[in-house]
C-alpha cells in the first residue's frame, strides 16, 4: 500500500505535536461542530474553565437543519440558522480549528487534523452521519460526488440546503423522486414533512410534476392521509420499497418490485455513523461480527466501550437499549448528550458533581399546510430501578400552531449559539 506524505511525516514524528497551552495542561478535543459538538464545547468552557477546549470542523460555519423544510419551497419562510465557528469560538471561549480530521490515534491520544497533531486528555467525537451509497451498488467516489451534486437529498450537511433549494426552484415538471432512508436515520419526521411541503408547492404553483416517494419504512401515521389523500394528484407513494441499486446514467432506481425512472431527485441512501467512527475503530458489531453501522458507546454516559477517554455523541451514536434500540437522531438529543458529556468531564477535572441527565427530544413537525397544523413529538427517558432504560413517545396534534417551533428553536439556539 502506498504511504501518503502525511502518514510518512507522522510515522517519522515530523508533524508538529500541539500540546495544551493552559496551566493545568489538560485539553479536551471536540471533533464535529454540529448540535452535539457545539453543545459539548460551550458547556465544557462554562463548567470546567481550566480545561483547554479545541473544537475541530472541516466547515467554516454551522448551518442548522431545523425549520429548513418550509424554506426550501416557500420564499416567505425563515431560512436556516447559520453561524461562523470563529464567532462562536470567541463568544464561548474555546479554540476553533477548521480542518479535516483524517485520523485518531487512540493509543497515543492524538487527533490528526490537517497539518496538526493534537494531543488530548479527553476526546468528544460528534461527526454526524455518512450516506452508504454502497448499499445501492455505487462505490466510485467521483460518481457519488456527481450524483450528490445533481440529485442529493441534503441530509448530511446543512450547507447543502441552498443548492437543493435552487434545484427545486428550477424543477419545471416531470418525475421528482424522493427516497427515504431505512430507519434509523436522522430526524425521523423530516422526510415526510419535506414531502408534504413539496407536494403542496407542486399543487399551489401548478407545476406539472409528480413526487414519487420511495419509502422502505411504514409511513408515519401523522402524514398518511395528507400525502395519500389530499395530495393524491401530486404524490405517488411506494411503501416498504427498498432501493437496492441505482443507475445514475439512466436516472433509474431499482426496487424489489420495479425500476423507477426520475427526471429530478432528492436521493437519501441508507445512513451510518460518519467515516471517523469507522476509522477510529468505534463501530459496534452485531452478534455474529457484522458492523451495526453505528458507534458502540454507553447509553447514559456516552463513553466509548473501547476507550474511557473517548465519548461519542449525536447522530453517530448506536444502540442504547434492547427495548427501543437507538435514541432518535435529533439535534435536541445531540445537544443534551453534549451537556451530559461536558458534565462528566467537568466532574473528572474539578470534582464537582452534577445530577444525572438523560436525553430528551421535542419536535414540532408541520403536518398540514393551509391551514397549518403541527404535530408535537415529545420523547423522554427514564431508568428503571435495575438500570433498564425506558422510552416514552407522546404525539399531540396542534391544529392552531402559533410559532411553537420557532420558540423551541430559539430556546435551543440560546444554549449553544446566541450570546
Ligand atoms: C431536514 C432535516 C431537518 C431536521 N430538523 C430537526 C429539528 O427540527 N429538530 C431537531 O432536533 N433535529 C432536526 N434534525 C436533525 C439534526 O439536524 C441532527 O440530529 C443533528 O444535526 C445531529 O447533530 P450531530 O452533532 O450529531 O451531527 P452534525 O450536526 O451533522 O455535525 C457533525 C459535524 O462534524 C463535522 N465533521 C464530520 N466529520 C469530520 C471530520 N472528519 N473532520 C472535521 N469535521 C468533521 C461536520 O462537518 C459537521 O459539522 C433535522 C435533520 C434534517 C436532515
Amino acid at each position: 500500500m502506498k504511504t501518503t506524505r502525511r502518514q510518512f511525516l507522522f510515522a517519522a514524528g515530523l508533524m508538529p505535536l500541539v500540546g495544551s497551552t493552559r496551566a493545568a495542561n489538560r485539553r479536551v478535543v471536540v471533533v464535529g461542530g454540529g448540535w452535539g459538538g457545539l453543545s459539548a464545547a460551550r458547556h465544557l468552557r462554562a463548567l470546567a474553565p481550566d480545561l483547554e477546549v479545541v473544537l475541530i470542523d472541516r466547515q467554516p460555519a454551522f448551518v442548522s437543519f431545523a425549520l429548513s423544510n418550509r424554506w426550501l419551497v416557500d420564499a416567505a419562510a425563515q431560512g436556516p440558522e447559520r453561524h461562523d465557528y470563529a464567532t462562536l469560538a470567541a463568544r464561548w471561549g474555546y479554540r476553533f480549528l477548521q480542518a479535516e480530521v483524517s485520523s485518531i490515534d487512540r493509543s497515543a491520544g492524538i487527533v490528526i487534523a490537517g497539518n496538526e497533531r493534537l494531543s488530548y486528555d479527553w476526546l468528544v467525537i460528534a461527526p454526524g452521519i455518512r450516506e452508504n451509497y454502497a448499499a445501492w451498488q455505487l462505490e466510485d467516489p467521483a460518481m457519488i460526488a456527481e450524483l450528490r451534486r445533481r440529485h442529493g437529498g441534503a441530509m448530511v450537511n446543512g450547507a447543502d440546503l441552498p443548492a437543493l433549494k435552487q434545484r427545486l426552484a428550477s424543477f419545471k415538471g416531470g418525475d421528482l423522486l424522493m427516497s427515504i432512508p431505512p430507519a434509523p436515520y436522522r430526524c425521523p419526521p423530516a422526510p415526510y414533512e419535506r414531502a408534504m411541503l413539496i407536494a403542496w408547492w407542486l399543487k399551489t404553483r401548478k407545476i406539472p410534476g409528480k413526487l414519487i416517494i420511495v419509502d422502505p419504512n411504514p409511513i408515519m401515521p401523522a402524514f398518511r392521509s395528507i400525502l395519500l389523500d389530499r395530495f393524491k394528484d401530486q404524490v405517488t407513494y411506494f411503501d416498504h420499497a427498498k432501493i437496492h441499486q441505482i443507475d445514475p446514467a439512466r436516472q433509474t432506481v431499482s426496487t424489489e418490485i420495479d425500476d423507477i425512472h426520475f427526471d429530478a431527485a432528492l436521493l437519501c441512501p441508507p445512513q451510518q455513523a460518519a467515516d471517523l467512527i469507522w476509522q477510529a475503530g468505534l463501530i459496534r458489531n452485531e452478534e455474529g461480527g457484522r458492523p451495526s453501522g453505528w458507534a458502540a458507546q454507553g447509553a447514559i454516559d456516552f463513553r466509548s466501550s473501547a476507550d474511557e477517554r473517548v465519548f461519542i455523541i449525536g447522530d453517530s451514536s448506536g444502540m442504547v437499549s434492547p427495548a427501543f434500540g437507538l435514541y432518535p437522531k435529533t439535534g435536541h438529543v445531540a445537544n443534551r448528550m453534549g451537556l451530559a458529556v461536558a458534565q462528566q468531564i467537568a466532574t473528572q477535572a474539578t470534582g464537582r458533581e452534577f445530577p444525572p441527565l438523560l436525553p430528551e427530544s421535542v419536535c414540532h413537525v408541520l403536518s398540514n399546510v393551509e391551514p397549518d397544523e403541527q404535530t408535537l413529538i415529545e420523547t423522554s427517558y427514564r431508568q428503571r430501578g435495575d438500570g433498564f432504560l425506558l422510552q416514552q413517545v407522546k404525539q399531540t396534534r396542534n391544529p392552531n400552531p402559533g410559532g411553537e417551533d420557532i420558540v423551541w428553536a430559539e430556546a435551543m439556539y440560546r444554549d449553544f449559539l446566541r450570546p
